[in-house]
């Protein structure tokens, strides 16, 4: 965002000169339509759980066109040591979990796809290099995302049904996308803590929201940037501490909520963050009902019970 020579503060737009059509259009592109939230889930349980990793590794460097293999290095720590020890945690409390991954990592790492699939996990859309949506003609976003998935899908064997856009930057044209390619769901927005379907211009679109918030999110609180601003400045008792107040929140609300929560290999893979995963988990499994599902099942689960097609 531009500044005020003068005043140092953010440059004004003359948004108040606008005419109700303008904001209203603005707001009306991609807006929450009626709430998906189910009476229960599977088998009448309580309260799903869906964790998802969004598998960034190296691209956290590429997507900047940046060629230091020092920060490299810290992104491949991602694939090399973070994913191992998370297929291990999940197979150990026989959880289904989803991992978005971009189209380069998955060329990067095709045997790490292979194995999450193997193992039952959900690998979905996440960009081709994390590149940001609304920074690219409309064009060029739709190739892209078009190529990524045929990209995971070629790796894998299993056509991807889900996206979830890079730093959860979606553009106008993003749902366009989506819808066009048939997927059931997205995982980028905000507007609810309940599953709820997007509306397009005042349209429902058929496609499934399964919200996301920075609240639940590792990254906020973890992450480290040695020349930025980024710095972890909370102890993972901290961050456990937050990550169990929203899945407390959720459980409270009563049958049918979802607590979703999304992570990085490359952060969450450390031995001081990964127990903070296992604590979590251990936590969540202490209440009665709990659904573990993947991504893609729980849009499943939500559109079969609102008979959507
Ligand atoms: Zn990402």
């Amino acid at each position: 965002m531009s500044k005020d020579s003068k005043t140092g503060l953010p440059e004004q737009v003359e948004s108040w000169r606008w005419p109700e059509q303008k904001w209203r259009g603005i707001v009306d592109k991609v807006r929450a339509g009626r709430s998906l939230r189910p009476a229960s889930w599977p088998g009448g349980a309580h309260t799903a759980v869906a964790l998802s990793f969004d598998s960034d590794h190296e691209t956290q460097v590429l997507r900047w066109g940046h060629e230091s293999p020092g920060r490299l290095s810290a992104g491949q720590y991602g694939a090399r040591a973070g994913m191992p020890r998370i297929r291990d945690l999940l197979r150990r409390y026989d959880i289904k979990a989803s991992f978005f991954v971009p189209a380069v990592i998955a060329l990067l790492h095709p045997d790490e796809q292979r194995a999450n699939v193997a193992e039952g996990h959900e690998v979905a859309i996440h960009s081709w290099i994390h590149e940001l949506n609304s920074q690219l003609p409309p064009e060029h976003e739709r190739d892209l995302q078009m190529r990524a998935a045929d990209t995971l899908e070629a790796i894998t064997g299993v056509r991807p049904v889900g996206i979830r856009t890079p730093s959860w930057d979606f553009s106008p044209h993003t749902l366009a996308i989506t819808r066009e390619m048939g997927l059931i769901y997205d995982s980028s927005l905000m507007a609810d803590d309940d599953p709820y379907e997007l509306m397009e211009d005042g349209k429902p679109t058929n496609v499934v929201e399964l919200p996301v918030e920075w609240i639940r999110d590792d990254a906020p609180y973890l992450a480290m940037d040695r020349f930025g601003a980024a710095r972890p400045y909370m102890p993972p008792s901290g961050v456990i501490e937050v990550f169990k107040r929203e899945f407390h929140g959720v459980y409270q609300s009563g049958p049918g909520g979802l607590f979703l929560l999304t992570m990085h290999p490359h952060i969450i893979g450390h031995w001081s963050r990964i127990q903070i995963l296992e604590a979590l988990i251990q936590h969540i499994r202490g209440h009665a009902g709990i659904w573990f599902a993947t991504h893609a099942d729980v849009a499943r689960h939500v559109r079969a019970q609102a008979k959507m097609k």
